[in-house]
């Protein structure tokens, strides 16, 4: 990666100038997921969802979107619904959240919302309030919802994208959004967003259309090259059958760790993303973090946070990994 780095760095490629390199990030976020046709890109997933949410809008000429309770999709104003203060009402008012997972409340507010609702927009898995997945037949429900009601089908793929598989949740689901958004994993550790689908609504924007959309650094060609790096190496390895198993290995293992000490704690799992809920209470989870905090293992800080494990954990980490929250386990134990 340092070396793609270097090189483009060497080549004295400017911001703000087309350097080919975004096109040929473009090319393989197009290859890889089923349902883009066009992109665009940003530099964060909060700007691809802005922007995702802006072009759905004009293609409706309609305001009002749905979300998830519990989902989250960056820090703009109109996504943070009811979770952040200094958010006016007022930008919130056509944010509609409604329960994860249930198909029915999101027919009936469709079906009342009628010609006003612009987007729905979902994570395919959830992964913001721990990992939760999707109930059989709820993408697939969201689909058919937003082809009756006319509203544009959103997945916001940031965690999900190039992760699940490589070409994210609707590849492993088979359900194809109008639009999705990424990040993260599409810019290699470096800020990179993207935001595309179909040509129909991406062709609206600027400076083919009349939705604004812009970035100075978007596309800059030192976060692009890690992109397109990041992206040709998961082509080239497909690691996503061998981080499956070591993440079923990693979730499995702990699992059996728990039952052994009488600690009651669920691992929800998909692919390489997992979360640990704890059944106790949340200090449970607190003092587990920080028992293996203290032995060198980051969980991520909040039972609502998901886990990822990576191509670089290799089967020795997994090994000692456990033992450490063997350890751990026992002192929470009975
Ligand atoms: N969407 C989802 C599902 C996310 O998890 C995040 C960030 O974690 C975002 C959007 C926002 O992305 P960023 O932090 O790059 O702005």
């Amino acid at each position: 990666m340092i070396r793609h780095l270097e090189k483009a760095i060497k080549n004295g490629t400017s911001f703000g100038t087309s350097t080919g390199l975004e096109t040929e990030l473009a090319r393989l976020i197009v290859e890889a997921v089923p349902s883009i046709e066009q992109v665009r890109l940003t530099n964060s997933g909060t700007e691809a969802v802005m922007g995702a949410i802006r072009v759905a809008r004009a293609y409706t000429a309609r305001n009002k979107i749905i979300k998830f309770k519990g989902s989250y999709h960056g820090h703009a104003d109109y996504l943070l619904a009811k979770e952040s203060p200094g958010v006016p009402r007022d930008f919130t008012r056509h944010t509609i959240t409604l329960p994860y997972n249930d198909i029915e409340g999101v027919e009936k507010t469709a079906k009342r919302c009628q010609k006003e609702l612009a987007a729905i927009i979902v994570e395919p898995v959830a992964a913001n309030c721990g990992v939760i997945l999707p109930k059989a037949g709820f993408l697939e429900g969201l689909r058919s919802i937003a082809d009756e009601s006319g509203a544009v089908l959103i997945f916001d793929e940031v965690i999900t994208g190039f992760r699940l598989s490589l070409g994210g949740a609707q590849e492993f689901f088979g359900v194809k959004p109008d639009l999705t958004c990424l990040g993260k994993i599409v810019g290699g550790g470096l800020p990179v967003g993207a935001f595309g689908g179909r040509k129909e609504v991406m062709r609206l924007l600027a400076p083919e259309g009349r939705v604004y959309q812009a970035g100075t650094l978007s596309g800059n060609p030192i976060a692009v090259t890690a992109g397109i790096a990041t992206l040709n190496i998961l082509k080239e390895e497909n690691p996503y059958e061998l981080l499956e198993k070591k993440t079923k290995e990693l979730c499995k293992g702990t699992e059996s760790i728990a039952q052994k000490y009488g600690v009651r704690l669920k691992i929800n799992r998909i692919s390489s993303l997992f979360s640990i809920f704890s059944t106790d209470k949340e200090i449970t989870f607190k003092i587990f973090f920080h028992n293996l905090l203290k032995e060198g293992i980051y969980l991520s800080p909040s039972g609502l946070e998901a886990n990822f494990l990576s191509t670089a954990h290799n089967a020795g980490d997994i090994k000692n990994t456990l033992k450490i929250i063997d350890r751990a386990l026992k002192r929470l134990g009975r």
